[in-house]
Order: C-alpha cells, then structure tokens, then sequence
C-alpha cells in the first residue's frame, strides 16, 4: 500500500507552542472507512491534532496529506469544502431552532446562516434531511426545538449537522462525555453505521467504549505515538502500561 491510498497520511508533523513540543514528529495514517480511536493521558496532544488537521492551529512542520492533498497551508473553510468534518467538545447547534432547521442550515448549499434560511427547501434537500435525521436517530424529532433535547440528542444532532456535508472525514472529541449508558450506546452504533462511507477519527478515554468501537486505537504520549493497534495489542503493549500506571 503506498501513502496515496490512504484517507489521512500525517507525515513528521510537529508544532510547539512557546518552545514547548504539544505534536512532536508524528506520524499517522487512516484508511478508507476506517474508525481509529485516539487515546493518551492528559495533554498528551490529542485535541492539537484534530486541530492541526481541521486547521484551526498551524503546525510548525511536516505534512498532512487528505486523500492526497497538501492541508499545510490550506485555510480552515477550504479543508471543510474538500471533506473534512469536525465536532468540538461544546456542541454548537442553534437551540431555538428546530432540529429540522438546524440540518438544513448546515447544507452546503447554505453559505450563511441568513442565506440558508430564506433558501427554499428543495425537495432534494428535504430527503437529505430525512436521510441524516434517521441515521442519527432523530427522524421522530425533526419539528422539535434544539434546545429541548437531551444531552445525548443534542450532540445526535452536531453529528448530523456535519453529516449534512457529507465529509469524507470525520473527527469527534470525546463524543459520549456526559452521556447515559443507553446513549452510548446508541452512539456506538451510529458511529459504526456513519464509517461505512467515510474515515472517523474519535478521541475517548472510555476504555469499554473503546474497545467496541475501535478498528485500530492509536496511544499518544507527550506529543508522540506511543503504541498503535488494535485495542488488545495496545492494552497489553509495556510503554501503555507504563503511562497508564504512572498517572
Ligand atoms: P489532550 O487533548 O491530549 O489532553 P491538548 O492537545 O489539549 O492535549 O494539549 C497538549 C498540550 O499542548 C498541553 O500541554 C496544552 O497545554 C498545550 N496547548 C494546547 N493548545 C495550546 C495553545 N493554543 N497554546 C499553548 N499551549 C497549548
Ligand atoms: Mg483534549
């Protein structure tokens, strides 16, 4: 397999704030399709790499090739137009709205919020609607305001606004904190059902919720990959251990 084939290909990527190494030489590759999870203690440099990939930081050096493309460089809304989706830990959905409005505004076709508002929903993009809003298991919510569903449904919903673009990556920071039991779940499911067309990238550091989701679990310690595997070859690798216990 050559570097071109993959999804992701992060090659010697560093940055350093004040002299401080926060992404240290890294290298990492994602596939096609596939769902790779990022573990780490603490500072480890997890949520600066999702920002280095979707560009809301500039690395110092090195290269982040998406489906080939150069990213270093590139500006943020440009990395979102070649297909690159990502959730913050706060969600950001327009509580008093519905959560059918709230995917329509996250079109494409919708530059802005206002010019997506007085745009007329198509036929086409009410089915996409429709498709999104079943795959995150909202279809039953579509007339509901935003602000009155539950925790988990609201970042249900998050999801589904990135969906609307229809990314060929997606990156999500610790998706289950604060969610039930039953929502994880749910939300276990429908990250296995929204990889099927696209790579996700996930942070967490729920170990059950790892483990049943992950394809492949990448460790980072002090900016650097530590281990990488899948989610038994990590947990019984010593240098894990080590981190691990030492925290
Ligand atoms: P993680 O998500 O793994 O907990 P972070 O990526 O948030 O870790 O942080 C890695 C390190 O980089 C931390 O020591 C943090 O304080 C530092 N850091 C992150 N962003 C900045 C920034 N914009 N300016 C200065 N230091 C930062
Ligand atoms: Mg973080």
């Amino acid at each position: 397999m050559s570097n071109t084939d993959f999804t992701l290909a992060i090659e010697d990527l560093s940055v350093s704030f004040d002299g401080f190494k926060a992404i240290d030489a890294l290298t990492l590759y994602v596939d096609k399709n596939e769902l790779r999870v990022i573990i780490g203690p603490n500072g480890a440099g997890k949520t600066t790499l999702l920002d280095l990939i979707c560009g809301k930081t500039r690395a110092s050096g090195g290269s982040i090739k998406f489906k080939n493309t150069e990213l270093l460089g590139m500006a943020e809304y440009r990395r979102v137009r070649l297909g690159i989706g990502r959730k913050f830990q706060t969600p950001s959905i327009y509580e008093n709205l519905s959560v059918f409005k709230n995917l329509e505004v996250s079109f494409p076709r919708g530059r802005s919020v206002f010019g997506a508002l007085a745009f007329e929903c198509d036929q086409s993009v009410s089915a996409r609607i429709r498709e999104v809003a079943e795959e995150i298991g909202l279809e039953d919510k579509l007339d509901t305001e935003a602000g009155l569903l539950s925790h988990g449904q609201k970042q249900w919903l998050e999801i589904g606004m990135l969906l609307m673009q229809n990314p060929e990556l997606l990156m999500l920071d610790e998706p289950i904190a604060g969610m039930s039991a039953k929502e994880r779940e749910l939300t276990a499911e429908l990250l296995e059902r929204i990889c099927k067309n696209r790579s996700v990238i996930v942070i967490e550091h729920d170990m059950d919720f790892v483990k049943r989701i992950a394809h492949k679990v990448t460790v980072m310690h002090q900016g650097k990959i530590l281990a990488e595997g899948s989610m038994e070859q990590v947990q019984n690798h010593p240098k894990v251990i080590d981190v691990y216990l030492g925290h």
